[in-house]
């Protein structure tokens, strides 16, 4: 697989220009990285996923991999943009010839941003199938009602792709099935009947929740067939987990970075922390735990670019990864002692930042069930 040095360089040479402090001012106000994110769209980073006949480089998942984990390696924090790589799959490969060309050119371009995906909602969290959104057709409209929540950067991006019922559940019916995916175009539709609320988390990740109150959407927005959005929205979970995890990979090699450096200068009592087996050993077992992770990523990778839709792997890449990435994080701290905590030295915003892949896009526990189910062939458990 290619390595994509050049890239990786490349990247790493912008992320230089937004160093700790600039974040930190971020996360302090709770503020957008509108500055940084416009860097990444203007240098084509966001879009090498776009076919170039519609403005993109039509590279493979792994550049989009490589891209991200470069982001995170050098402590910036993908998770303000990600969504982009990975939402416009689902128009890529559902999409109507006439949407593709309507929208991707301009998402390459960076004139619109695809950067919200609304799939989870209060009541129903991961079981997606009795979600309650709904979208009713009304001559050449849908109508939409209900709520999401988590649909992170909604106020930092011109299209939502929303999941919603068109189909009402009836006896014996799948759960899945009569689900569909619009392209919602929120910069019309705040106001008429799409209102976004912020919720303040842990980390600044802008992440809100939306209602949707008659919200108008022109039937052309329906992405692919009606009712069979469920199926489209899954093929593209795979790739996203495979990018959160390149993206967890990068968290992990930033501490573990920090931790060996920190280790190596820091003395007490005479002599450097490091020389300590109680310092070292935390931060050599999380290297070899996020060099494992790594390698799930690229098995992965490997097996999504040859054609398959590898659900084992990418799920087990994501655990993977987010496990290194935050058991990294916890060596960092501990190895920083007090220092660790305090604000200038960009380890506890990472730290919190990077927890949250323990439970997004999708929590440990259920790609647990997954591979007991599907790999083990135990009974399902939910
Ligand atoms: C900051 C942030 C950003 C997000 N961004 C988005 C976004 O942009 N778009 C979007 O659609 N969603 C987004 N999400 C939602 C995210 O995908 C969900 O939070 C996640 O999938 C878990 O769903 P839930 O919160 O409803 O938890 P629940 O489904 O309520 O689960 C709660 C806990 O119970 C466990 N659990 C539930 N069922 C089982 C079971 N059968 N067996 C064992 N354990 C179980 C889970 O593992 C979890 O730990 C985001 C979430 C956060 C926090």
């Amino acid at each position: 697989m290619e390595a994509y040095t050049e890239i990786r360089e490349a990247v790493a040479k912008l992320c230089a220009g937004f160093p700790g402090p600039y974040w930190r001012a971020l996360d302090r106000e709770m503020a957008y990285p509108t500055a940084f994110v416009t860097a990444l769209t203007e240098s084509g980073y966001l879009s090498v996923l776009i076919p170039e006949d519609y403005g993109g480089s039509g590279l493979p998942l792994s550049a989009a991999a490589a891209i991200l984990e470069e982001v995170q390696r050098a402590g910036c924090n993908g998770g303000a943009c990600h969504a982009q790589m990975y939402t416009m799959g689902t128009l890529l490969r559902h999409g109507s010839e006439a949407q593709k060309a309507a929208y991707l050119p301009a998402v390459a371009e960076g004139r619109l941003r695809l950067q919200a995906f609304g799939v989870t909602e209060p009541s129903s969290g991961t079981d997606t199938g009795s979600l309650k959104t709904t979208a009713r057709r009304d001559g050449d409209h849908y109508v939409i009602n209900g709520q999401k929540i988590w649909t992170s950067r909604a106020e930092h991006s011109d299209l939502m792709l929303l999941l919603a019922r068109t189909t009402p559940r009836t006896e014996g019916m799948k759960r899945t099935d009569g689900l569909s995916v619009l392209l919602v175009d929120m910069r019309e539709a705040v106001g008429h009947g799409l209102t976004i609320r912020p919720i303040r988390t842990m980390m600044n990740h802008a992440t809100t929740e939306v209602f949707f109150d008659n919200l108008r959407v022109p039937a052309d927005n329906l992405i692919g067939e009606e009712g069979k959005g469920f199926r489209y929205i899954l093929s593209g979970m795979n790739a996203e987990r495979i990018l959160i995890a390149a993206e967890c990979v990068g968290d992990a090699k930033w501490f573990i970075d920090r931790a060996r450096t920190y280790a190596v200068d820091r003395s007490v009592f005479g002599r450097p922390i490091g020389a300590n087996q109680g310092v070292q050993f935390p931060i050599a077992k999380a290297y070899a735990n996020m060099r494992a992770a790594e390698l799930m990523v690229r098995e992965a990778l490997s097996l999504y670019e040859s054609g398959t839709n590898p659900g084992a792997e990418a799920n087990m890449a994501k655990m993977l990864a987010a496990d290194a990435s935050f058991e990294a994080a916890n060596a960092c701290i501990q190895t920083h002692g007090g220092f660790g905590f305090a604000e200038e030295y960009d380890i506890e915003r990472k730290f919190r930042e990077t927890r949250l892949y323990q439970v997004a896009p999708i929590s440990t526990n259920l790609i647990l069930a997954y591979l007991s189910e599907h790999v083990l062939g135990l009974p399902r458990a939910y």
